[in-house]
């Protein structure tokens, strides 16, 4: 197979982690006999450095170009006092615009090798923690109207929250799609107490419930998914739910796993083209020092294999590997834990490498 992939290294740890997974889609493309093609563009930070923007017309033509767009992560302190529609986080917000990718796919499992790590007591960790959280990404407040302007002397602020039924239709189904290929549950979190948007969700999440019978489906509000999360987050199998509410439910969610260094994700829209990076930042204050977990690049570069490019054996070669090199007691600093053998970025990627 040859495919053309767009690759945004970003700022801080952003080119150490993107440089172990392209070392791992190497490895798989020789073993499996594919061509992979890389783009390198521009975005965040770097783009602002280079181009005054922090996503240039070249980094969207190149990844709407691509059969997918892997991705490190953007940001970082240089760039914290720009205006607000200057900063690098922009450009993430742009590109998934860009390329209508309203789908986001997070998967909080815990590895049992991991097990130590997790902030949660013992036995609520041993019920297991392994579901996935479908986050709408292009509707909603991150994308309502935002402004400040002075009424009576003083600053108001106001964000705007639109939802249609449509945009809402999309993602609940494919709540219920991803939820069909699990374990059959599927958990729809609004906040329908208060928020009209969420009234408009809950009603449109149990039309669609009735044509999947199937599912065990519940409505349950953010709050009380927020504290479940850390009750009792064996429960869950699918969550599905709008952008804010999943933007911080997946950090919630990636914390009880143990290491937000291990998490991948996926965003997708209507095609086969997507966009893969792993949830956490560009994290400035390791950046440059060959400390950080590519694991979670890692496993996004396997869900780019599986869901852009149907190779489902070969995405399971990388998630095997990563498993196999956790058993023999391999971490990066961020998930150590007594008796285990700290490795460098670099190492790391090479240990995985080696089991594929
Ligand atoms: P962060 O995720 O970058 O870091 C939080 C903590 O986790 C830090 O201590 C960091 O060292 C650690 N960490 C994160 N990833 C790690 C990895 N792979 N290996 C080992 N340790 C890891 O979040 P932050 O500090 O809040 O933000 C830093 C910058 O990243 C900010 O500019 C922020 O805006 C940006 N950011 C970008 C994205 C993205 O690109 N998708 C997401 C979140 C934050």
């Amino acid at each position: 197979m040859r495919k053309k992939i767009a690759v945004l290294k970003g700022d801080g740890i952003g080119p150490e982690i993107v440089g172990e997974a392209l070392k791992i889609l190497e490895v798989v493309a020789e073993k499996y006999n594919h061509h992979f093609a890389y783009n390198f563009l521009d975005i965040g930070g770097c783009a602002i450095d280079a181009h005054g923007t922090p996503l240039p017309q070249e980094t969207i033509d190149g990844c709407l170009a691509a059969d997918a767009t892997l991705l490190g992560a953007v940001g970082g302190p240089k760039w914290d006092n720009l205006a607000g529609d200057k900063r690098p986080e922009k450009g993430l917000l742009g590109i998934r615009k860009a390329m209508n990718l309203y789908s986001n796919l997070r998967p909080a499992k815990l590895f049992n090798q991991l097990a130590d790590a997790s902030p949660l007591r013992k036995e609520i960790v041993d019920a297991g923690i392994d579901f996935i959280v479908v986050r709408e990404l292009t509707g909603g407040v991150y994308f309502g109207e935002h402004k400040t302007e002075e009424i009576n002397g003083e600053k108001v602020a106001t964000d705007i929250m639109p939802y249609s039924e449509k945009e809402i239709e999309r993602i609940v189904r494919i709540g219920f799609e991803t939820a069909m290929k699990r374990r059959k549950k599927l958990t729809s979190v609004d906040k329908a107490n208060v928020l009209d948007t969420s009234r408009l969700w809950r009603a449109t999440a149990e039309r669609v419930a009735k044509e999947y019978p199937e599912v065990e489906f519940a409505n349950m509000l953010v709050d009380n998914c927020a504290m479940q999360i850390v009750k009792n987050p064996a429960q869950f199998d699918v969550i599905v739910t709008e952008n804010m509410f999943g933007d911080i439910l997946t950090d919630e969610a990636s914390m009880i796993t143990g290491s937000i260094g291990m998490i991948p994700s996926s965003s997708l829209g209507e095609g086969t083209n997507g966009l893969y990076e792993p949830i956490h930042g560009s994290a400035p204050d390791i950046a440059g020092q060959n400390k950080a977990n590519p694991i979670g690049t890692i496993l996004s570069a396997a869900m780019l294999l599986k869901y852009s490019f149907g190779l489902d054996e070969e995405s399971a070669a990388i998630e095997k590997a990563v498993n196999k090199v956790l058993e023999k007691g391999l971490r990066t600093g961020d998930s150590m834990s007594a008796g285990c053998k700290c490795l460098t970025c670099t190492e790391m990627g090479n240990a995985i490498a080696e089991e594929i």
